[in-house]
């Protein structure tokens, strides 16, 4: 066991870290400012290859493992966090369903576009479907090769953006897990429409939005997993996800403390920086000890992945862990910084803003700490009442 990254690792690092610092950092405020989608990084992601990282090489991409993937989001969300996103949902979530579930053909389809950019949406959550995704209700009925869609989801990042989407939905009117399978809508398909886009608190470069689908019809080939066993199988894709989401806040985090670490060696209060006060140094000691932790956890997931997927406990751990740690590590970074922490002018409040998406999209923490007691106490736990 080792905990060293390869030499190729740390050079792979030091690459992104110099081009993210460089090129991404200064504009990160910007996208979020302004909610507007930053093509132009996307662009630069794609020359680096930074995007597919995770996608073997007979379908355009790099065939690197998971870890690599990882250390490649912390480096650019330590720079910006919108753009973190867009390397995850390239290389991990819907791509690594694709890659364990898809036929040949929408492997061939599919992962060369998220190669090139195109980041692919995953759409679960609905309106009264949240934690409780195991009630979504968005239908897909068989009517001969087709299947035809209806219903309607909430908060799906990248609404109107991606060119295909990966939905949830539930078919044969099954109940439960077991009715719920996976299958993709392409952008411009009739009957698919973009509804609102919800005004969030941070990382606003890219869109969450409703989707509705009123008599959508979509191809049989379009489905990735029937249901039966599909929503298992898109639940354990989904840990690759959890992961890459976790690491962005892992990343977001970092550049929280290493901000207040400049600030607290530059700022004089009493005469002297405050980083010489011992309750500061305390501070800082355990904001670098969590993410260090966080680390760990993430790093170990993704090694014992390899080349596929991570374990259910593994990531539910490491995500809900990385995610508390993130936002108690932005929040102490910003009162480390006293009033100017709380200014537009610098950079924590935004930091604040973006770390606390993620104890919620992906999984919530509940939810995950939910998954760690059912596999400690060795009992499914039901949530439903009746
Ligand atoms: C920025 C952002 C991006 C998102 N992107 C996507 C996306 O791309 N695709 C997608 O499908 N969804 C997406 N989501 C939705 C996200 O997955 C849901 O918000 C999340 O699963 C929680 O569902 P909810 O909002 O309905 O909250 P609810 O399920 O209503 O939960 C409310 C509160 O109750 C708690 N709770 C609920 N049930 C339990 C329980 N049994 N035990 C303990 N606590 C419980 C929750 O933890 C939470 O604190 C996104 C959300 C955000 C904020």
């Amino acid at each position: 066991m080792s905990f060293k990254l390869t030499e190729e690792q740390e050079m792979l690092v030091k690459t992104v870290r110099d081009f993210a610092q460089k090129e991404l950092k200064p504009k990160a405020a910007y996208w979020d400012e302004h909610e507007e989608y930053p093509h132009e990084n996307v662009k630069k992601l794609v020359e680096l290859g930074l995007t597919g990282m995770t996608i073997p090489p007979e379908y355009g991409g790099e065939g690197r493992p998971l870890i690599d993937a990882l250390l490649v989001v912390e480096e650019v969300a330590k720079a910006c966090g919108t753009t973190a996103r867009i390397v995850v949902e390239t290389n991990m979530g819907v791509v690594g369903a694709l890659m364990n579930h898809g036929t040949e053909a929408q492997k061939k389809k599919y992962l060369p576009m998220a190669r090139n950019g195109e980041k692919p949406a995953i759409a679960i959550t609905e309106p009264d479907a949240g934690s409780a995704a195991t009630e979504l209700r968005t239908r897909a009925e068989k009517k001969g090769s087709n299947y035809v869609l209806n219903g309607s989801k909430c908060f799906i990042t990248g609404g109107g953006i991606s060119k295909i989407y990966l939905v949830f939905a539930r078919f044969e009117d099954i109940p439960g897990a077991k009715g719920i399978g996976g299958i993709f809508v392409e952008d411009g398909t009739p009957g698919f429409k973009i509804g609102k886009r919800e005004p969030m608190m941070g990382l606003r470069g890219i869109p969450e939005t409703q989707l509705f689908f009123e008599d959508c019809v979509v191809p049989e080939e379009n489905l990735l997993v029937a249901h039966g066993d599909g929503f298992k199988k898109l639940m354990t894709a989904y840990n690759g996800q959890r992961l890459g989401a976790a690491t962005v806040a892992l990343g977001i985090a970092q550049s929280a403390l290493d901000e207040a670490v400049a600030y607290t060696k530059e700022r004089k209060q009493f005469g002297r920086p405050i980083c010489e006060f011992q309750g500061l140094q305390w501070m800082l000691a355990d904001m670098h000890t969590k993410l260090e932790a966080a680390r760990l956890l993430l790093h170990r997931a993704a090694h014992n992945a390899g080349y596929g997927l991570p374990d259910h406990m593994e990531a539910a751990v490491a995500k809900a862990f990385t995610t508390e740690a993130a936002v108690q590590v932005t929040n102490d970074a910003l009162q480390l910084f006293g009033g100017y922490g709380y200014s537009r002018e610098y950079p924590l409040e935004r930091l604040v803003r973006e770390a606390r998406m993620f104890t919620i999209g992906g999984g919530t923490v509940q939810m995950l700490k939910t998954v760690i007691a059912s596999k400690l106490l060795g009992m499914k736990i039901s949530q439903r009442k009746d």
